[in-house]
Parts: structure tokens; sequence; C-alpha cells
């Protein structure tokens, strides 16, 4: 369908992955204002009920390619369902969240398709009926707009917490049936047992609510204080990179340019500065609680609400209040 915007849906079988839904908001602004219509992709298989949920969108509908070898991921097979449904179709766009697995298919459905591959986009613009992908450069020093001149269907990977799931437009679509031929397609590269590397890693990246805790907490014997605020408020614990360096928590808990970029609905920073590096990780919170003793810490740039107060005052009221109230 030219003149269309498809968005890919990533899912484990269960779920619909956030960062995906994030990725349709983003669909239905620029499908909105710019006239065009919007469709989800879906490929699985036995994944109907995944299909039935997002055909409660408010979008045009759902492409839901099912395929035995579709089950579980492998780029060749997603790359090959997802070309022979762009040369049908020809959308404008395809849009998809840049997730771990969508780095590994993006550039070479891109290659393999000899489309434009736009990557980590946080935003767009529309200049003379023409769209503009907004990506950060330079550790979010720069944005660049990227006018892609290649003839379309141009890909695009959009980041996590960009835009919020919440923001969904709900609505009723048709689910539309696709074939896929996989049949030839040679699986080159094996995944074996996919393993949790860490028993209780976290992907903070899905967390709605996230405790965050820096160098302020001193050491680890204080750790209790942030660990009953996170449970009160049903929160992932997190960290700033002196709190890993130190072996208070696990390298999986920090946020930020060499961490975990989360977009959470609440982030509490803790006795945290506010150091760019730990920013760029969190700073698209949708509300941020700072507590910090200076007045001057950074952190409180970013913060919706700010705290000024010794940590080891205000940590105990907090949680004392909130248990009273939650
Ligand atoms: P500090 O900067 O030491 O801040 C501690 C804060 O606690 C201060 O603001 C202080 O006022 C406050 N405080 C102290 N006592 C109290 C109290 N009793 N009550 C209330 N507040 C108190 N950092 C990350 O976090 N994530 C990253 O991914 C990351 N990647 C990096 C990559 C590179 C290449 C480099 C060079 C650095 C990186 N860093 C990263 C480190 C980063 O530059 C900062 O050093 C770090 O974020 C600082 O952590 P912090 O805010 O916990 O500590």
């Amino acid at each position: 369908m030219p003149e269309s915007i498809y968005v890919l849906i990533d899912h484990n079988g269960t779920n619909l992955n956030s960062a995906s839904l994030e990725t349709l908001v983003f669909g239905q602004e620029l499908a909105r204002e710019t006239g065009r219509s919007l469709h989800a992709l879906l490929l699985g298989c036995n994944a109907q009920d995944l299909a039935a949920q997002l055909a409660e969108y408010d979008i045009d509908s759902v492409i839901y390619a099912e395929n035995t070898r579709l089950e579980n991921y492998t780029f060749e097979c997603q790359c090959e369902a997802i070309s022979q449904i762009l040369r049908a179709d020809n959308p404008t766009l395809l849009l998809m969240a840049h997730t771990y697995q969508n780095l590994d298919m993006a550039p070479r459905l891109s290659a393999r398709m000899g489309k434009a591959l736009v990557s980590d986009c946080v935003g767009y613009k529309l200049s003379d009926g023409e769209i503009l992908l907004v990506r950060k450069m330079f550790r979010a020093k720069l944005y660049a707009d990227v006018k892609v001149k290649s003839e379309p269907p141009w890909l695009v990977t959009v980041q996590a917490g960009t835009r919020f799931s919440d923001a969904l437009i709900r609505g009723s679509a048709q689910v539309i049936n696709r074939q896929v031929d996989l049949g030839s397609v040679r699986i080159n590269r094996v995944t074996g047992e996919t393993v949790d590397f860490a028993k209780d890693r976290v992907d903070l990246s899905q967390a709605e609510t996230i405790v965050a805790v820096g160098r302020g907490i001193k050491k680890q014997e204080n750790m209790d204080l942030v660990r009953e605020l996170a449970d009160v408020v049903s929160a992932e614990i997190g960290a700033s990179r002196p709190v890993v360096d130190n072996d208070w928590l696990g390298r999986d808990r920090q946020i930020g340019s060499s961490g975990q970029t989360v977009s959470p609905k609440l982030y509490f920073a803790i006795g945290i500065s506010g150091a760019i590096q730990h920013v760029v990780g969190m700073k698209s919170s949708q509300c941020i609680v700072a507590i910090n003793s200076d007045r001057n810490a950074p952190i409180f740039n970013v913060a919706t609400y700010g705290i000024l107060g010794d940590l080891q005052e205000v940590v105990p009221a907090l949680t004392k209040k909130l248990r009273e109230v939650l």
C-alpha cells in the first residue's frame, strides 16, 4: 500500500514488546499528520491473540504473517518475510523499535532490499510535505534532520522512550492474514538455548517505576533505604556507575551511556549528581523525582520534582508517607 506506514511489532510469543508499542504511537502521530494509513506488521506462529490485541488500536489494519518458521526469531526468515511483504505493498516507511533484535535484523534487511535505513530516531519533522527523521548525534549534543533520498520503503528504527505506550489511541482494526513463502530460506546461524545471562537480571527498559541510587548513598549498608522505597512503590532498582563500580549492585542495574537506557513513568534519582553519562540514559522518563543535598546538582535541571535534603532523612520519610497512602 503506497502512502502507508508499517510498524513492525516485536513479541515473545506471549506479550507485545513495549518498545514496539511506543513505536506504534510514533506511527499513529506520523500517519495522522501526513494523512497516510497505518498498519501493524506482526510475524509469528500461533500469534493470533497478539494480532487481536493489536486490532484494538487505532490503525488501519494488522498484517499478520503466520509461518512455523517465524515461531522463533532468525534474521534470515524475518528478513525474507518482511522483504516479501514490503516488495508487494511498497509502503513509505517501515518503523521498527530500536531493540537488540532489530539491530541485528534491520541492517540486513536494508542491505537485502537496497533500501535506506535511518536508525535510532527520536522524532520527525515535516518540511514541504517531506518527512525528515530526527536522530541524536555525538551523545545527544547535536540533532540531525535526516532526509532520505532513495525510493521508499525507508526503514527506520525508533529509540525506546521516544513515545509512551499509554499514549496509544484505541480503535478497531481488521486483521489481514498474509502468506509468506519461507520454504527455501537457508538458516546460516543456529540459535542455541536462550539463556538469561543473569537469572535475576532485570530489563530496566520495561520498568514502569525505577528507584535509582547514586554515590550519595555512601555505603552498601545504606542500600536498604532505597530497597524499602522501591518495595513500597513496586519499582525496579537502578544505579549510577559508581554504585555498580563499588559492587553495591550488579552491572545490569547501571543506567546511562554505558548502561541501560530507560523511560519509566516514574524515576527516583537518589544521591545522583546528574552527570551527562547518567542523564542520557534516563532523561526520557515521564516524571523524575530527584533527591540531593546539593542545590546546584545538575540532576535538578532535568527533574520534574526536586527535593533538596539529606537522603538519609528524606528517603525514610518519603517511604513512610507513601506506605500510608499506597
Ligand atoms: P556523584 O557524581 O559523586 O554524585 C553524588 C551525588 O550525591 C552528588 O550530587 C551529591 O550532592 C549527592 N549526595 C551526597 N550525599 C548526599 C546525601 N546525604 N543526601 C543527598 N544527596 C547526597 N555514569 C552513569 O551513571 N552511568 C553510565 O552509564 C556512565 N557511563 C560512563 C561512561 C564513560 C565513558 C564515563 C567517562 C563516565 C561514565 N559514567 C556513567 C560516570 C559519570 O561520568 C559520573 O561519574 C557518574 O554518573 C556519577 O555518579 P553519581 O551521580 O552517583 O556520583
